[in-house]
């Protein structure tokens, strides 16, 4: 652990929403008017009693039962800015941090209390409390948005940067299934055009088609989101164009888009040597932290992918590495490939 609390990390996948640590949702929730919860459905009840009750672990998994009370509880600017703070808090802070960048993101939302544009810049807000050596945010689409939708985050999302907010890119994600990725090209241009780097969810399921996967690879991203389920063409354009995948190891065991570590997709790019960052996805259903990912490469099978030697301290990769024999993991880690694929 210490070797690995030693890298220099960079998350460069996590959603804000799927990330709050669960004391701050249950203070939240605890919080929680009783005004509000006449207006609320059926499902963010259920899940604000549940957060109340304390939700115990294994529920957490029911993540997505969850996410209507995750959701009501971050609809006000105030709250907005305290998840988001705790978020940041836990990847930044403390005696040890789990990473020395992060690379946040969230998909603008419209309540009653704030607009699309607002939600962006009270999550900046606290990101800029760091230094952009630290912290920036890339602005998400959900598939499921309408192509006005979309653009209208696009817009905000270039606007801000021109304003010199530390926006630095736009990403697709939502549900692997919905929406018709035709719908975007225009916005991925534009934010080409802003100068906004691309991260795009690719792949995700074994039911997304080919043709989706080469329309959304024609949008020229920088970066990949799981980029699971790639056919030896959309492989052959990747490593072609060096784009970085994201990987996310316990987030594809829990979503069983993956059966078991071995198979995992991070043993093609490794064996490619291509650049891949080591991300957690959401750390709140899939309890994970960034070491803890790390900690998945490292460990032996059939725990871990068992990457190397867990008892090889720093001093022997330091070693390995002035004599230029590193092994793959060492040299994955040793070289930050992460930090080298900020947007
Ligand atoms: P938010 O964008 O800050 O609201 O973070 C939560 C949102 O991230 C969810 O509603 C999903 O749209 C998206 N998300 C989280 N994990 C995944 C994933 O594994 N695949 C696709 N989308 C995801």
């Amino acid at each position: 652990l210490a070797f690995i609390h030693s890298l220099p990390k960079a998350e460069l996948h996590a959603h804000l929403n799927g990330s709050i640590p669960i004391s701050e949702l249950q203070q939240m929730a605890n919080e929680y008017s009783q005004t509000s919860d006449n207006l609320a459905s059926d499902l963010v009840r259920e899940g604000i009693a549940k957060l109340k009750r304390g939700v115990a672990l294994d529920e957490i998994y029911d993540f997505f039962n969850l996410f209507p009370a995750i959701y009501a509880l971050t609809s006000n600017p105030a709250n907005l800015r305290r998840a988001t703070r705790a978020v940041l808090e836990q990847f930044l802070d403390g005696d040890r941090p789990q990473c020395t960048y992060l690379e946040l993101r969230s998909t603008p939302r419209e309540t009653a209390e704030m607009s699309k544009l607002d939600y962006v810049q009270a999550v900046l807000d606290e990101v800029e409390r760091y230094p952009a050596s630290r912290a920036s945010l890339i602005v998400s689409l959900d598939r499921r948005m309408t192509t006005r939708a979309a653009q209208e985050c696009v817009e905000i999302a270039h606007q801000l940067k021109a304003e010199g907010r530390r926006v630095v890119g736009v990403d697709l994600c939502g549900d692997p299934q919905a929406g018709d990725m035709g719908t975007f090209e225009q916005q991925f241009h534009d934010a080409k055009e802003a100068g906004l780097g691309i991260t795009l969810h690719i792949a995700e399921t074994p039911a997304n088609p080919a043709e989706e996967i080469l329309q959304l690879l024609s949008y020229a991203p920088d970066r990949l989101g799981h980029a699971t389920f790639l056919d030896d063409e959309g492989k052959a354009i990747v490593r072609g164009n060096k784009a970085c995948i994201e990987i996310c190891l316990s987030s594809n065991l829990l979503c069983k888009t993956v059966a078991k570590l071995d198979d995992h997709h991070i043993r093609y790019y490794l064996q490619h040597d291509h650049p891949i960052a080591i991300c957690t996805d959401d750390t709140l259903p899939f309890r994970t932290s960034l070491p803890g990912e790390y900690a998945l490469l490292l460990a032996s099978p059939p725990l871990g992918l068992g990457l190397s030697e867990p008892e090889q301290r720093d001093s022997e990769f330091a070693e390995l590495l002035d004599e230029g024999d590193i092994p793959f993991v060492a040299r994955l880690l040793l070289h930050s490939v992460p930090i080298k694929a900020k947007i």
